[in-house]
């Protein structure tokens, strides 16, 4: 099932095969609900709790080939959720950080990373808008909840030459956009296609 959805995912375009390896790898259905097991490697979203989601695949894979990761690059991640696409970049060989605010959505998924083993993804309670400064500068960013405004915070945890990718946007459908930050702290920005995400809210839930 899990190599019909690589194919799947390849015939709509994605084509970096680390990204392709690393969906051939993981084990979507554990990040789910028993429920939706039947279900778990169809390329659709489904729902974790808190009225949150586990994103489609093929929006995992966007973004992973988007970010256009190196091995060792150290990533911040806003909105753990699952779980599954921090997976996916750390399958690909980045130092994940990530930053959830649901307490209950960062507990399960920390649950779930420990049992697989992933020791190179570290998990955080908190409001993803303030980022981790302490543990900045990042390589890369990625912002997997739509975003109304470029958060600013997180701009200025970026290194020059990063990159950072988050969907765009207050309507149901958001805009991929993709800032690069040059040497001298601009950013060239690059608008890729619609996407459709919960959205990215303040504060955080105990
Ligand atoms: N990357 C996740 C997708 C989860 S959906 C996965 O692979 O399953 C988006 C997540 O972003 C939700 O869990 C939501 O609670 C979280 N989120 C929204 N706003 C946030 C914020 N300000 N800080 C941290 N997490 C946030």
């Amino acid at each position: 099932m899990r190599q019909e959805l690589v194919e799947l995912l390849r015939s709509k375009g994605i084509s970096d095969e680390r990204v392709l390896t690393a969906i051939n790898r993981i084990p979507r259905h554990t990040f789910m609900d028993p429920a939706f097991l039947g279900h778990a490697y169809e390329d659709k979203a489904f729902q974790i709790g808190e009225g949150q989601t586990i994103s489609q695949p093929y929006t995992v894979a966007y973004m992973s080939e988007w970010l256009e990761l190196e091995s060792g690059m150290r990533v911040l991640e806003v909105g753990t959720g699952s779980g599954y696409q921090a997976c996916v970049l750390a399958e690909m060989g980045a130092e994940v950080y990530s930053i959830e605010r649901f307490k209950k959505l960062h507990d399960t998924s920390r649950k779930q990373l420990d049992l697989l083993g992933y020791q190179r993804i570290h998990t955080f309670f908190g409001d993803g808008y303030a980022g981790l400064p302490e543990l900045a500068p990042f390589d890369r960013i990625i912002i997997t909840a739509a975003a109304k405004e470029i958060p600013q915070a997180l701009l200025k945890q970026l290194r020059p030459g990063g990159i950072i990718v988050l969907p765009l946007g207050t309507g149901d459908d958001q805009l991929m956009i993709k800032l690069t930050k040059t040497s001298g702290g601009d950013f060239r920005k690059e608008v890729g296609d619609n996407f459709r995400f919960v959205p990215m809210l303040p504060g955080k839930v105990e």
